[in-house]
Parts: C-alpha cells; structure tokens; sequence
C-alpha cells in the first residue's frame, strides 16, 4: 500500500507549477483567493516570508458570503468537501465546522420528474458489462469516451456528464480523462472496468482519511474560512494594491489563467500562450429566499438537472436543509446555471420544480454572475499544464489556482501544503 501511495505522489500531476529559489527568503504571491491564502498560509510554516498583491480591496476572491435582508448568499464555493489535509488545515486555523445534514437525498431530474438516482435498470446495464475490457488510455480520451462502452450514450448524458457537471461544470464529452483521474495515469489499459475501479478503490484506501467526512461550511458561512485565512496574514496582504506586475526570483500568480496570461505577457509570452489556452465555463450563482419550501425538495440535499430539458439551471441546491443553522428562517435554494438569469426565468425555473409557485412566494433573489467562474478540465488545459511545468522550470514564474491543481479547495489544500512540505526554506 505504501509504495503504491508512493508511486501516486511522485506522479500524479496534481502540483503546483513552478520552483522556489532558496537564495531569496520572499515570496510573492499575486492574488488573494483561496489559492493564494493557502499557499501563502503553508509555505510561512515552511519557513518563507511572503508578500501578497491583491487588487480588490477584500481577500477571498470567489469565495464570499453576502449578507442579504434574509439570509446569506454565497457567491461561490458553498461548502468544501472534507478530505484530510482538509480537515486538518481547519483544525490548524481553529474553525469549528457544521457537517452537512446527514441521510439528505440527493435527486436527478429525470423523465421530467425528480427521482432517486438509483435504479435497477442502471445496474442491469451495468454489471454484465464490468468484466469487459475499457479503451486504451490515451492522451485525448475523454471521460465519455472511457465510459461510453460500459454505460451507453443515454446513462453517460443523464447521469454521468450531469453528476461531474455538477463539480466542473461541463459535461462528460469535455472532460480529459487524465485529469479527472490522475490516480490512473501510469495505466494504459486496464483488464477491466472492474480492474479500474478496484484501482480507484486501492487509491482512496492509501490515503490517510479525515475523521469527519462530507461537505462543511461554517456558522456565518464560508466567509469565515477566507476571513480567517486573512486575519491571520494580514500583515503580509495588500489590499487595493496597484503595484504594476513585475517578476522577481520566487513570483507566484495565483489569479485565474487569463488574467495570468495577461500579467506575464511581457515578460514570458511562451507562457502568456499556454495560459491563454485554458479557457472557463462563465455560471450564475443564484440564491432564491422563498415563503414557503418547494415541496418535492423537502429532505433533499439538492437536484442534478441533465442537459436539454426546460431547466435553465444545472443542479438547484436546498440550503435550508444541508446547513439549518445558517438559514434558521427561510428557505434558500441556489440555482446553478450556465445562463445569465433574468428574475422573470428565475421564476419560471421554480415554477417548473412547482408549478403554483408566484411572484409572491419570492422574498428575495441574490444574483452572483462570474464570468470565468470554473476552468474547463479538458484535453488543451491539460496539455497547457504539461507544457507550463517545463517552461517554468526555466523561468522566475510559479502559477496556481483552480485551473491548475483541482478546482475544489480541498485539491487546493492538498497541493499548496505538499509543495510547502516539498520545499522547506533551508537558508538561515
Ligand atoms: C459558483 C461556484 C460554486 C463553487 N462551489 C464550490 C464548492 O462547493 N466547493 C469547492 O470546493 N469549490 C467550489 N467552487 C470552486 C472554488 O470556489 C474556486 O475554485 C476557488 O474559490 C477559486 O480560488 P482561486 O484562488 O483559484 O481564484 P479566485 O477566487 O478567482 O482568486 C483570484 C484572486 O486574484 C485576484 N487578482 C486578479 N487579478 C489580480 C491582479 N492583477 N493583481 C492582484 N490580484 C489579482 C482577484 O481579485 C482574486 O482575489 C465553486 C466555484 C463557483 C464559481
């Protein structure tokens, strides 16, 4: 088991781009979002002094929790999933957490109803399949491509592209195999489906596992975890900063990869190009306070919308149910949604979850747009990636961020504190 947790850690392409120079103690980060307080956040404890620019005037960059006359509003993240570097950095910046609610169900739209996600049919489909060989793993293949002969078209488009959907927002069709499963990667063709899923089963095992699971947030929101983040390093942050963008020895920018592309294209144009390569997903973050709760939502964790139905929304969130303590008088729900919604489709979007639902059932809407909201995990960005490690090594310039090391803040953790660990500040 160890050499296998080995062998991942030296593989896997889950790093951080770029290399620290021991003959200068600073480290300067560009952006204050959750990637840049994190890295900011482990590699003091390896020893290193750090400097941030950020230009707005607040830390936490996507990650913030408005206040609204009825309730809070995340703009982005709504909660970060435990794993145990996770859970140990909380418990470092001595956050008390709240678990999700625990047996909530979580729902598919299906058929034009929502349903339970499991069905016999599904497994019918599936078993007979599970002894037959899968697709060679090549550089292009997508997740679609690898599941397509175990699942078929229908299952990959209704359940499989909308439950990944759900964390990348893109579909199945879209999304590099390689980077969706890094555990995998030394493996060409597996046996099985079977073999595979074993593969992914041994990996989950050699790693060390948090003692509480599942999604989290805070009482307040997930301000608290950025706000703390802040409190902390504040004397090394500046807000509203204007200096204009220049590379020292040990420079990381830690925006999304357009605005990184920008920065540098003085500088590295090599580099400014590949950045310029990955390209985002733009989505609308929407809380909806209303009087009264939407029936066949009740004890729901949320609803997974497939793509190419009436919905405009991709998966609808009950935030009443998941965390009670921060929505104690009202029903909130988010709507997820690649479109930029009008009031009048928000509407129409509960209407079509409940059909007497009116105008006067609505309290209150917070509108939260981002235009670059999620990097697409597809084959160009990961080869953008590749080349970006090599062209680095070369060069004064480190990158992170979501579109480099896993979009969840728990990826980001995990790759921020192994490269802190990886590169201890050895001078005096
Ligand atoms: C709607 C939505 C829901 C999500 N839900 C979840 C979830 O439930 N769980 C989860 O784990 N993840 C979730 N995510 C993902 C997660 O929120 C993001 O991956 C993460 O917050 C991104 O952090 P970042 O530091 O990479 O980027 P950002 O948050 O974009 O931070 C970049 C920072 O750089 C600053 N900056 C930009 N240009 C400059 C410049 N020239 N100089 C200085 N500073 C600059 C910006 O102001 C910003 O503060 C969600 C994302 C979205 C959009």
């Amino acid at each position: 088991m160890e050499n296998f947790r080995n062998t991942y850690l030296t593989t896997n392409m889950k790093n951080i781009i770029g290399s620290l120079d021991q003959r200068e103690r600073t480290v300067y980060i560009w952006g204050a979002g959750f990637s840049g307080l994190v890295l900011c956040h482990y590699l003091k404890k390896a020893g290193w002094k750090v400097t941030i620019y950020e230009k707005e005037n607040r830390a936490g960059g996507k990650i913030q929790t408005l206040k609204t006359p009825f309730g809070p509003s995340e703009t982005g993240a709504n909660a970060i999933f435990l794993n145990y570097d996770g859970l140990e950095l909380l418990k470092d910046l001595k956050l008390e957490i709240i678990s999700a609610a625990p047996k909530l169900k979580r729902k598919l739209f299906l058929d034009n109803k929502i349903s339970s996600p499991f069905k016999l049919s599904l497994l019918l489909r599936v078993l007979p399949r599970l002894l037959s060989k899968p697709p060679r793993i090549t550089e292009g293949l997508s997740v679609a491509d690898f599941f397509k002969p175990l699942l078929g078209q229908r299952i990959v488009h209704d359940y499989l592209s909308t439950v990944l959907g759900g964390v990348y927002a893109t579909g199945a069709e879209n999304l590099h195999f390689k980077s969706i499963f890094p555990e995998v990667q030394n493996t060409i063709q597996f046996k099985s489906y079977w073999d595979f899923f074993k593969t992914l089963i041994r990996h989950k095992k050699a790693q060390p596992q948090p003692e509480i699971k599942g999604s989290a947030s805070f009482e307040g929101g997930m301000s608290v975890l950025v706000d703390r983040l802040y409190e902390l390093h504040k004397d090394d942050i500046r807000l509203s900063s204007h200096e204009e963008f220049y590379p020292k020895k040990n420079t990381f920018i830690c925006t999304d990869a357009q605005t990184a592309s920008v920065m540098v294209a003085n500088y590295a144009p090599a580099i400014a190009s590949e950045l310029k390569l990955v390209t985002y997903q733009h989505l609308s973050s929407v809380t909806v306070f209303l009087k009264r709760q939407i029936r066949d939502l009740h004890q729901c964790f949320g609803v997974l919308i497939p793509r190419g139905n009436k919905f405009l929304s991709s998966g609808i969130l009950n935030n009443k149910a998941i965390f009670p303590i921060n929505n104690p008088n009202v029903y909130a729900y988010t709507f997820i949604s690649h479109e930029k919604l009008t009031p009048e489709e928000i509407l129409k979007e509960i209407q079509h979850l409940q059909d007497d639902m009116t105008q006067d059932d609505i309290e209150f809407i917070q509108n939260n747009y981002w235009d670059r909201a999620i990097p697409l995990y597809n084959v160009n960005r990961s080869l953008a990636i590749n080349r970006l490690h090599e062209l680095t090594q070369t060069n004064k310039i480190g990158l992170f961020g979501n579109y480099v090391a896993g979009i969840s803040l728990r990826e980001m953790i995990s790759a921020a504190k192994n490269f802190a660990q990886n590169n201890k500040f050895q001078g005096v």
